[in-house]
């Protein structure tokens, strides 16, 4: 299949590209590493009249760390964060969900901003940013602002970025010591989109007691999902296999998926009370301060 005609613009700043938008608004879309959007537009279920292209923007390629902050250039390729040493001691819950996007070869071109701003239900990057209550930083013709993870996500493919927008910065914070996580996912080979997938990360005290959960789902509704009631089970708790067995019920009951081509709702719902509990126990085991619980 080929795209229907489109204008091609070639963005060489954010200005410029921020300049593309504002003229064209509701019929431009921005292309970044174009793995979700040049599928769509050859399948004709995208169909954009211009392209603003903004693989020539310099400065919008980095990962930095800056008071227990990382920041990604939106245009940063999901490979260059697999390869990065400060995601890997950093945040290595990114580095885990990384590994599941797609294969190499997508990730060589795909990007953390992308990958947000496209928002499919059942992608890693947006249940990562929703499990860490990350930030996105978005700039157009009136100005910069900054959207928090929990304001982002509206539903299938749709998020609160204006059309007239570029995502430039995604904003993850560092997490304390004593913090282990885990992304883990049902799907039926390797590479392919997540049926269910679960986010994990607890942070213990030197007792072994549960500071802080955060728990969240790809795959299972509109929007990546969190689950604040199953968190608040594990909070001020030992994570003892009883206590993360009932925050993983908690999360099955909280979420009501549909049957597709895939699996059933009800077997979505089974595996996310399976792997939630894995995860969690992942995550648990990974905060390096818990023995013998
Ligand atoms: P593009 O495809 O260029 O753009 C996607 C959308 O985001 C478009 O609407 C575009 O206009 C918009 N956009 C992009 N950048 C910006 C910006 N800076 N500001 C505003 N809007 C912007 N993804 C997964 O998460 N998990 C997978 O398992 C997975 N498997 C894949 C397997 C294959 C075979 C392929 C081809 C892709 C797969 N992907 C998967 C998709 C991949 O992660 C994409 O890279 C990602 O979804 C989109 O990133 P991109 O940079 O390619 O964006």
């Amino acid at each position: 299949m080929k795209p229907s005609a489109f204008e091609y613009v070639r963005a060489t700043s954010v200005a410029d590209a921020i300049d593309a938008l504002a003229r064209h608004e509701f019929e431009a879309k921005i292309l970044a590493g174009g793995q979700s959007l040049v599928p769509l537009m050859n399948f004709r279920l995208a169909a954009p009249t211009v392209l603003v292209d903004t693989n020539g923007v310099d400065g919008l390629s980095y990962i930095k760390r800056t008071n227990g902050t990382l920041a990604f250039g939106a245009m940063t390729r999901q490979g260059a964060i697999e390869d990065s040493p400060i995601v890997a001691e950093s945040c290595p819950l990114l580095l885990e969900a990384t590994k599941l996007v797609g294969h190499r070869t997508v990730r060589n071109r795909g990007t953390i901003g992308g990958s947000i701003a496209h928002a499919d239900p059942s992608a890693e990057y947006p249940a990562v940013l929703l499990a860490l209550d990350g930030d996105v930083v978005v700039e157009g013709a009136s100005g910069q602002r900054v959207i928090p993870a929990s304001e982002l996500f509206l539903t299938v493919c749709t998020t609160s970025i204006a059309p007239n927008e570029l995502l430039t910065e995604v904003r993850l914070p560092v997490l304390p010591a004593g913090t282990g996580s885990a992304f883990l996912e049902l799907n039926r080979r390797h590479g392919d989109w997540a049926i269910v997938g679960a986010v994990a990360v607890v942070t213990v005290d030197a007792r072994g007691i549960c500071e802080e959960a955060r728990i969240a789902l790809a795959g299972v509704d509109a929007t990546p999902v969190r689950c604040h009631a199953a968190e608040s089970v594990l909070q001020g708790e030992h994570l003892t296999e009883q206590v993360l067995a009932e925050a993983a019920r908690q999360c099955a009951g909280a979420v009501h998926p549909g049957d597709d081509l895939h699996a059933t709702g009800d077997y979505k719902r089974a595996m996310v009370r399976v792997f939630v509990e894995r995860a969690l126990r992942l995550a648990r085991d990974r905060c390096g301060r818990i023995e013998n619980v």
